[in-house]
């Protein structure tokens, strides 16, 4: 777009473009987003600010469970009051916040960071296949539960651990049953996933 013709300084233009690429951020509310941070003070736009580059420089994957943390291994990895015996494999990290909330399971975790997406060029080996495959060799794991999201690629993926996985004698399960289909579990809501989880039925 021609510069000259955008009525406002190019650092507002700049932090709505920048704003725009979030997800669910659509051009007005980068707009309205851009205005605000103007209007606000510079103390509440610096913490902001920091607290983004923050997210970038202090965090870190758990070496174990590859879940977002301060600290390696991450707490819920080192709770000893968690259940050792199952392992709940799911696509993103904040899958795990919206399972935490519902307060039901006791087990560990395992973040594939994606899932298997053939359109979009996602294989096998892009996401933390390996990585779980590798902890369930050490055979005190009863139970995997795949909680990947009830999308074609969710599916898919649940499908393709299924195959590595019960050939171990290890119990797999699904807990989409309860989920509509399409459903991605950052967004579902307690009740449902607390059915799904009870739920859960062998693969
Ligand atoms: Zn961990």
């Amino acid at each position: 777009m021609n510069q000259d013709l955008i009525p406002t300084a190019d650092a507002v233009h700049k932090l709505i473009q920048e704003l725009n690429k979030l997800p669910g951020i659509g051009p007005k509310s980068a707009q309205r987003l851009a205005y605000y941070l103007l209007r606000s003070s510079e103390e509440q736009t610096r913490l902001l600010a920091e607290a983004m580059l923050s997210v970038k420089q202090t965090t870190r994957l758990c070496s174990i469970c590859f879940n977002v943390t301060d600290f390696d291994p991450c707490p819920l990895c080192r709770n000893d009051r968690r259940d050792r015996s199952q392992i709940c494999i799911v696509e993103q990290p904040q899958d795990i916040l919206a399972l935490e909330h519902t307060g039901i399971y006791k087990g560990l975790y395992h973040v594939l960071h994606g899932a298997i997406s053939p359109t979009e060029g996602v294989g096998t080996d892009d996401i933390r296949i390996r990585e779980v495959m590798l902890r369930l060799e050490g055979g005190s794991v009863d139970e995997v539960i795949l909680a990947t999201n009830t999308t074609l690629e969710g599916e898919q993926t649940a499908m393709y651990l299924n195959q590595l996985i019960s050939p171990l004698g290890i119990r797999v399960t699904r807990l989409a049953r309860g989920l509509p289909f399409g459903t991605e579990l950052e967004y579902a809501d307690d009740v449902t996933l607390t059915r799904a989880i009870e739920g859960r039925q062998e693969f």
